[in-house]
């Protein structure tokens, strides 16, 4: 197995472990893009958002704010921002993680959500949102 976060959970290869049970693993993230960044992760190799099922993203997600208290506890950050990547290009770990990313004052990390609202109007609205209904199982 050549996936890093499979050695990390079987062990193989270290990894500054912050919590463990019997499904998911949480462990620093190794760039530390802010103090306190975090990785949780399900210990069944999942490549991303899509390859989930409801059981598996309930185990993992349901962990999420116990970490993001402690991070918060520890560090008192003036927010934090919880992101996943899924597939090339944006996720270059190819087994599912979520990145709890502690925001401070001073960071240099840059999220921004552009707004096109002037480029939509109720029929593009309704058109968007009936096309993604579409696919609703
Ligand atoms: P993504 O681009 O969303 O797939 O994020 C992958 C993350 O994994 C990056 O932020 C890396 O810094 C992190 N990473 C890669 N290898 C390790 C490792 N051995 N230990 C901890 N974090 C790692
Ligand atoms: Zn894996």
């Amino acid at each position: 197995m050549s996936c890093i976060f499979c050695k990390i959970i079987d062990g193989d290869i270290p990894s500054y472990k912050i919590y463990e049970d019997q499904d998911m693993i949480a462990f620093l993230d190794i760039s530390q893009t802010t103090k306190g960044h975090t990785l949780v992760v399900p210990k069944k190799h999942t490549r991303n958002i899509y390859e989930m099922d409801e059981v598996l993203a309930s185990t993992i997600f349901k962990k999420i704010p116990m970490i993001a208290n402690a991070i918060k506890k520890a560090f008192n950050p003036i927010g934090l921002n919880i992101i996943n990547n899924n597939e090339l290009p944006l996720q270059s770990v190819d087994h599912f993680h979520i990145h709890l990313i502690p925001r401070y004052h001073d960071d240099t990390f840059d999220i921004q959500f552009q707004s096109h609202q002037n480029h939509y109007d109720n029929s593009s609205y309704l058109e968007v949102l009936n096309k993604i209904i579409h696919h609703l199982s």
